[in-house]
């Protein structure tokens, strides 16, 4: 039987590496999986799983003789890694992230990249609030796009390979410069991110509304935000501290905005809430019609 790859190896374990093992083992598309984690518990865990068919320690021994080697760690995290792994990688081996920020790793990493070994940054747009090894599973990437951003320089069929390994992970596969990339995301996911860790906050801080009458009543709007909030604070710092400028300019606008409704509220401008409302209304069918959400009223409280 052949296989697209020989030796996959995950450089971390989480939520994102233990569903690409899952989609791997699924489409039967390495011979073998192999990784390492921070914490031996992580690589113990990995191992029962049967995530992995050999776990090491360090990431420098887990990526030899690996053809695919992939980064699913903190963004933060990339750099450091590339450059431990940098003298272990085999000639012609693709390198590959999963990273929710694509510009800083690519600055990071690109430096560490011996000359015969192919760096293509890639962002699957998927996930849920879960980390570790024991969130994973195969459907995760099933109709949802990575995003791949190869420097000028890549090679246009490591390129084509890693398309079609996404691809047979499930995904829809585009292609766009990484600061493209920061863009699009700072407005899609990071900047949700931070008004829901924001409200989240405001509601624990309040005086005249206890925390207990909070949870009691979220149902009208505020546990949607709290499953976003949920989400893993270390891999959310390291987002927010690469993907500075891009989200600095999406919240900028994002406050003219509020601004506005917040005269339309004070001045009693039902005109202009009742269009603001319409107008967002029409963006979550959009959604819908593209396939990215059902319709069903129980969102966010699946996997999918
Ligand atoms: P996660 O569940 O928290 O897993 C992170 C993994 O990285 C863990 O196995 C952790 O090991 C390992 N790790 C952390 N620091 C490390 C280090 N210094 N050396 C080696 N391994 C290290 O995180 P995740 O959700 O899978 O996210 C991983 C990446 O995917 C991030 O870059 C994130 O931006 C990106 N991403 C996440 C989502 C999402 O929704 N979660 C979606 C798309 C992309 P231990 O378990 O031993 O600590």
């Amino acid at each position: 039987m052949s296989f697209m790859f020989e030796k996959i190896a995950l450089i971390g374990i989480g939520l994102i590496g233990s569903s690409i093992s899952h989609a791997v083992r699924r489409g039967k598309l390495a011979k073998s999986i192999v990784g390492s984690a921070r914490t031996s518990e992580t690589v113990a865990t990995a191992k029962r799983l049967g995530l992995i068919d050999e776990g090491f320690t360090t990431a420098a021994e887990a990526v030899r003789g690996a053809d695919l080697v992939i980064l699913c760690v903190p963004v933060g995290m990339c750099g450091p890694i590339a450059e431990e792994i940098s003298g272990a990688l085999a000639p012609g081996a693709i390198l590959t992230d999963v990273g929710s920020v694509k510009g800083a790793i690519c600055k990071d990493v690109a430096p560490h990249v011996p000359h015969g070994v192919h760096f293509i940054a890639a962002h699957p747009v998927a996930g849920t609030e879960q980390s570790g090894p024991e969130s994973g599973f195969a459907e995760l990437f099933d109709g949802r796009w990575c995003i791949l951003t190869p420097l000028p320089d890549a090679d246009a069929a490591a390129v084509q390979k890693l398309t079609r390994f996404w691809q047979a992970l499930g995904s829809n596969v585009e292609i766009m410069t990484p600061e493209h990339h920061d863009m699009v995301l700072a407005i899609t996911s990071h900047l949700p991110h931070l008004i829901a860790y924001n409200i989240v906050n405001t509601a624990e801080h309040l005086e005249r509304v206890t925390d207990s009458e909070v949870i009691k009543f979220s149902a009208g709007g505020f546990r949607d935000f709290t499953r976003i909030a949920a989400s893993d604070p270390t891999m959310w710092r390291d987002v927010f501290l690469n993907n500075k400028e891009a989200v600095l300019e999406m919240l900028g606008r994002f406050s003219e905005d509020l601004t506005a409704l917040q005269r339309a509220i004070r001045f009693g401008d039902g005109e202009a809430l009742f269009k603001t409302f319409s107008e967002a209304r029409e963006v979550r069918r959009g959604i819908i019609q593209a396939g990215q959400e059902t319709a069903s009223p129980d969102f966010g409280r699946n996997k999918q």
